[in-house]
């Protein structure tokens, strides 16, 4: 096996393709092992409240250091990890992790609202796992603000299952947590259903963010922002690449704004400094 997957294999693998059957493999195989090796680690998108500007908040979003692929996102081996279970143990190391950093953030920065962060959630760790506890044992851990700490969920996640999944996120709605509807409008949500979901933050998906070929922006963008404020939910807009676009979305009265016109995410070490908190303990590396 490692002679027929090593060297030139990297001449045909291409990251965000639907990998080949060998690819997966390997890939399955090496990701038992990047957690422990420190190849996995979540960077940082600024989510910018659009009123000021300012920094709001960050989103976690894993990146794997492959020592032969370089750099893969998460479309590489988040469907790995989901189909293998080892996405129990990213998602609580993600959870771990970030708040960590937010924790490390707020003692920098004294703001009103506290700054927050989000952490996408799987389907397997909602609906097959103990997440509540997980949440748990980092918010008690990490001392970060009540609401600050924030899971990302999307449509279709949810309604898998509406009935657990409302039981579920109303419990961790209660231990402290944020939780916003990522990607919102690419699933088929029903409104009784989100009615009844405790989100705080709808998160509209970039494609009713962008405008289309002929420059227009959606007319449901309208629609969707007020949907969010009518169920008292705050909006952030995901895509905003521009600065046209940025103006757009706060005429349109969404809060916040996550996207290329505000920065790529960035390392935990570039987002502390951003926010003015000091650089983390040197941690010992595992032999
Ligand atoms: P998402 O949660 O919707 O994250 C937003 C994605 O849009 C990110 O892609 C981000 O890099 C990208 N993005 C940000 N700004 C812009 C922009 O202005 N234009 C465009 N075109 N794209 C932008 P990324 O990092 O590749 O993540 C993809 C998806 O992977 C995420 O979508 C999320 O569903 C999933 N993911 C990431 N981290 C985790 C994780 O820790 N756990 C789980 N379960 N899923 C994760
Ligand atoms: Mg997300
Ligand atoms: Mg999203
Ligand atoms: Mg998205």
């Amino acid at each position: 096996h490692a002679k027929k997957f090593g060297g030139n294999r990297v001449e045909f693998f291409r990251p965000g393709m639907r990998s080949q059957q060998t690819d997966r493999l390997a890939l399955e195989t090496d990701l038992r092992r990047a957690l422990e090796r420190g190849e996995i680690k979540p960077v940082f998108q600024p989510i910018v409240r659009l009123e000021d500007r300012t920094i709001a908040g960050f989103e976690a979003l894993l990146r794997w250091d492959h020592p032969r692929f370089g750099r893969l996102n998460p479309a590489d081996f988040i469907p790995i990890a989901e189909e293998t279970g080892l996405i129990i143990d990213l998602g609580i190391f993600v959870l771990e992790r970030t708040a960590r950093e937010l924790a490390a953030w707020q003692r920098a920065l004294d703001v009103t609202p506290p700054i927050f962060a989000s952490v996408n959630v799987s389907s397997r760790q909602l609906l097959r796992h103990d997440l509540l506890n997980d949440v748990k044992a980092v918010m008690t851990r990490s001392g970060v603000h009540r609401g600050t700490l924030k899971l990302e969920l999307t449509e279709s996640l949810v309604m898998e299952n509406p009935e657990y999944a409302t039981q579920i996120l109303q419990r961790i709605r209660e231990l402290g947590a944020g939780l916003a509807l990522d990607d919102f409008g690419t699933g088929h949500s029903s409104l009784a259903y989100l009615q009844r979901f405790p989100f705080d933050t709808i998160k509209i998906d970039k494609s009713f963010v962008r405008p289309d070929a002929r420059g227009a922006r959606p007319t449901i963008l309208r629609s969707i922002v007020s949907l969010a404020h009518d169920l008292g939910m705050e909006v952030v807009a995901e895509g905003a690449e521009t600065e046209s676009d940025t103006i757009e979305l706060y005429q349109l009265g969404c809060e916040y704004a996550q996207g290329y016109a505000f920065g790529q995410p960035i390392s935990a070490l570039e987002a502390r400094k951003l926010v003015g908190a000091p650089p983390e303990e040197p941690v010992a590396r595992a032999s």
